[in-house]
């Protein structure tokens, strides 16, 4: 996304829809910081928080229940919808949506308004 553009979408008010992929790729990379997040070896990280992805190779991070999504990543703070490994989080949660809008914002924006409900989260999204 261009520098200095605002975004038109709030994750702080947002219940972390985003959070809730199956499919949040974690590379080499990723995996690297996520262990010096942790103190630990790349080995253990990509063991203890990662599974395998869809294509050959490919590594996702695990998830644990939700009760507003059903499943959602293990580092989603089930209290404060907020990211519980912000600073060693992988690139693909850091440069998500990568456009000025989020879709899922749109539509949570939208059945918010028509609820009156600033706090309404519809339980179906299918983009
Ligand atoms: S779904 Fe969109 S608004 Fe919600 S946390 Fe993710 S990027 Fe932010
Ligand atoms: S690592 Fe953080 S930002 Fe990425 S999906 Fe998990 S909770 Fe969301």
């Amino acid at each position: 996304m261009a520098k200095g553009l605002k975004v038109l979408y709030d994750c702080n008010a947002c219940p972390a829809y985003c959070c809730s992929y199956p499919r949040i790729i974690v590379t080499d990379k990723d995996l690297k910081r996520l262990a010096k997040y942790f103190g630990i070896s790349k080995r253990q990280a990509r063991k203890k928080f990662t599974k395998k992805g869809e294509e050959p190779g490919e590594r996702v991070l695990r998830h644990k229940k939700d009760e507003t999504y059903g499943t959602a990543c293990r580092f989603l703070d089930r209290e404060t919808r907020q990211c519980s490994v912000y600073t060693g989080r992988p690139t693909i949660c850091r440069d998500y949506p990568g456009l000025r809008r989020c879709g899922y914002w749109e539509f949570l924006k939208f059945e918010r308004n028509l609820q009156e409900d600033d706090e309404f989260i519809p339980t179906a999204y299918n983009p």
